[in-house]
């Protein structure tokens, strides 16, 4: 009875709080989100029904820190949600709160239902999960935007290896861009679920065989290749059609370390090449953090902050014009 009286006395502030929070979203210029997952939480399940999947700075779980002491322990941890459900209800909302376009790749089925759910904010992409031919399937009946997040390295492949090279080569013909994962693996990934991965297999410069049989070819780097950032820059500077995201450095390692390396393709005069991205996969709160690593780069200008949360991705992707004013 109390409760019911608390409340009716607070709706009139709940409802202006509400809109409040709506307004903001809707006065925030939109963010795109170049690297978002729509996964299933089924695929993350290590550790039991009721448990959240959970990921520490440094990208480790729980499990890799009790084989390796050496990590230290578990900071900064990520927790996700514990249902498909409330996965997809707060990576809306947090989507809604930031006012945010996701490119985004998972599953065709998962990928069809978020877009479903909210197609203004969903692009979807074709992901490594699928073959090239079922990819060009995909991409001919639905808005496909782009194909990644291309994971070889996981399966102990390189950029130049025939699989990858057939990728490239669907991406050229469909006139598509193409996202590369490059750079870290996580934490003692060999040792993990994916016992082929290798760091060596992640060097940027294992792209340049292909930039040049392919040089209309649209590739960005994912997490743009950390931490190998010389060979990142020289990449930058020799491949002019060449992008990279922030992806997951913007907030799974220490943010020093992100700020560090964002301020050197800065400085390096590639601001104009630099996407903004989350790599969501079963932790929303990720969005956030990821725009707050970008917010609080002191060194970057107001123009930098825009290009590199909107504008760039604008031209990239080829979005409309209309959504580039508004960036
Ligand atoms: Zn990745």
């Amino acid at each position: 009875m109390r409760l019911t009286f608390l409340l009716r006395q607070l709706a009139p502030t709940l409802v202006l709080l509400g809109a409040a929070a709506n307004a903001q979203a809707q006065a925030r210029r939109p963010v795109i989100d170049v690297h978002l997952h729509a996964f299933d939480l089924a695929w993350f399940k290590v550790v039991g029904e009721q448990q959240p999947v959970t990921m520490c700075e440094g990208g480790f779980s729980p499990p890799m820190l009790e084989r390796f002491p050496s990590l230290g322990e578990c900071r900064g941890a990520m927790r996700s949600p514990t249902t498909e459900k409330a996965l997809v209800d707060s990576t809306m909302a947090a989507l809604d709160r930031y006012n945010v376009i996701g490119v985004t790749s998972g599953p065709r089925a998962t990928v069809a239902r978020w877009r479903s759910l909210n197609p203004r904010r969903i692009l979807p992409a074709v992901g490594y999960l699928a073959s090239p031919d079922s990819a060009r399937l995909w991409a001919a009946d639905t808005a496909v935007r782009a194909l990644g997040e291309m994971t070889w390295q996981y399966d102990g492949m390189s950029a130049t290896d025939s699989l990858p090279s057939a990728w490239f080569a669907l991406a050229e013909q469909l006139d598509l861009p193409i996202g590369v994962h490059m750079g870290f693996g996580g934490a003692g990934a060999p040792f993990g679920m994916s016992p082929a991965y290798r760091m060596a297999l992640s060097n940027p410069l294992q792209l340049e065989p292909i930039l040049v049989r392919h040089p209309k070819l649209r590739v960005w780097v994912m997490h743009a290749g950390w931490p190998m950032l010389d060979q990142m820059v020289g990449l930058l500077e020799t491949y002019p059609q060449v992008y990279v995201d922030v992806s997951a450095i913007d907030w799974f390692i220490p943010r020093a370390e992100f700020h560090a390396y964002l301020r050197r393709l800065v400085q390096a005069g590639f601001a104009n090449r630099i996407m903004f991205g989350s790599d969501q996969m079963v932790w929303p709160a990720a969005i956030g953090r990821a725009i707050d690593a970008i917010e609080s780069a002191p060194f970057l200008t107001a123009r930098d902050k825009r290009d590199i949360f909107c504008r760039n991705a604008v031209r990239f992707f080829r979005l409309q014009s209309s959504l580039g004013d508004a960036c």
